[in-house]
């Protein structure tokens, strides 16, 4: 497991190699200190999966919900219920653990929502300075903006990982099927 801990979520930088439904996520909470329930969801979960305890998991969106408009109490009011709830210590108690890419893919964010699948989602313009910002090789964006167009996204997304994390090509192409198991495997190769 990647095992994430709050410290690295502290500073500014989304951490390297998550997976760009997540990168996204992060670096839209960073900027206005706020996400709505799909992203939260989204992200929250990811995060669970990536190793953070409830505590960590409470501290840290406290800490971002507060740099905005959402004192602390208002925080414990209004949103700690749901990130206790995914720990399984609220309603029936049941755990939940990070989406997979299908359930991501299939589900479409509405305005100043930011979650969903950005190979899908993303304008062509967009996707290409988001696959550069991560460090996708200039060669690689066309190829990998191809295959989103063809609404191949998790082999698009496949193909990044491979870009990003210099994966031995004669291993074949890959297919993602969930964004934790991503960041694990990118977490382990960078070593
Ligand atoms: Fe996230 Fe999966 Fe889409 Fe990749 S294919 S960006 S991991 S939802």
């Amino acid at each position: 497991r990647g095992d994430l801990k709050r410290a690295e979520l502290r500073s500014g930088d989304v951490p390297a190699g998550m997976p760009l439904c997540m990168a996204n996520l992060m670096n839209k909470l960073k900027d206005s200190h706020h996400l709505k329930h799909g992203g939260r969801m989204q992200l929250g979960l990811f995060l669970k999966s990536c190793g953070l305890t409830m505590e960590e998991s409470l501290s840290f969106w406290r800490d971002e919900f507060q740099k905005g408009s959402v004192a602390s109490d208002r925080f414990d009011k209004q949103y700690a219920y749901s990130i206790r709830h995914t720990y399984g210590k609220e309603g029936r108690r049941k755990e939940l653990s990070c989406y997979g890419c299908m359930k991501i893919i299939n589900t479409t964010p509405g305005p100043g929502e930011h979650h969903g699948c950005p190979y899908k989602e993303f304008s062509e313009p967009r996707l290409k300075q988001s696959l550069s910002a991560i460090g996708v090789p200039a060669a690689e964006v066309a190829p990998i903006v191809s295959l989103a167009k063809e609404n191949h996204y998790q082999l698009a997304c496949g193909r990044t990982f491979m870009a990003t994390n210099q994966t031995d090509p004669s291993e074949g192409a890959i297919v993602v099927t969930n964004p934790a198991e991503y960041f694990d495997r990118a977490r382990t190769l960078r070593k």
